[in-house]
């Protein structure tokens, strides 16, 4: 059987990735989401939040059931131990599910949305890397209004991505989110028809 053409979509916080990913669904592609995947796998129930629970305590599982990930990101934040374990425990399972997922995918091509994908091993499961550019000031004047978060908070998060420079070296194709969502719409447009156009050969 051919290969399904595989994309990875990537880019720091705010730079327009849902604005993109939705676009293209819009379009019929199928896009998996790394984000909603890592949640997926500690959902009550899943046995990586069992073996979370033995690590730090019952406290990390709040009373309806939910891993209390503000208190998870407290305890790894101050312990890169904890964090290089809970990621050798998660990351396999984000990456088998999201394996899963891409295969099922029945659209022409199919997308995988991850804001780590080049700072992890994800990178490895796509044919070609699709970043989404905007300048930090842009990012982080998008994201704080999205979010209610002050600029400090975003440039933290910022601060754990890779820069912008190094994301777009590593990039088959960008897409500048520089100008407004008509812009943005036209050249996710002009995208899709290359993407078809490579799925089909
Ligand atoms: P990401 O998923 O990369 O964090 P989003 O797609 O959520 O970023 O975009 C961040 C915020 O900026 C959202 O509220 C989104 O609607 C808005 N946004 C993104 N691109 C544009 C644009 N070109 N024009 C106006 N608003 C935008």
């Amino acid at each position: 059987m051919k290969q399904k053409l595989i994309v990875g979509l990537t880019g720091g916080i705010g730079s327009g990735k849902s604005e993109v990913s939705r676009r293209f669904q819009a379009l019929g592609i199928v896009v998996v989401d790394a984000d909603e995947v890592a949640r997926l796998v500690v959902e009550p129930g899943q046995a990586a939040l069992a073996d979370i629970a033995a690590r730090f305590g019952s406290d990390i599982v709040s009373a309806d059931g939910h891993l209390n990930r503000a208190l998870l990101r407290k305890i790894i934040f101050s312990q890169p131990e904890e964090k290089r374990w809970l990621e050798g425990l998660l990351h396999p399972l984000i990456n088998q599910e999201i394996r899963r997922q891409l295969a099922d995918a029945d659209s022409p091509y199919v997308i995988l949305s991850s804001p780590l994908l080049l700072e992890t091993r994800q990178h490895e499961l796509v044919n070609r890397v699709l970043v989404i550019d905007a300048s930090e000031a842009l990012q982080i004047a998008r994201a704080s209004s999205r979010d209610g978060n002050s600029s400090e908070q975003i440039k933290t998060i910022m601060a754990t991505q890779l820069d912008r420079e190094a994301r777009i070296s590593r990039a088959d194709d960008i897409i500048h989110n520089h100008g407004d969502l008509v812009e943005l719409d036209a050249q996710v447009k002009t995208l899709h028809q290359r993407y078809m156009a490579l799925a089909s050969h």
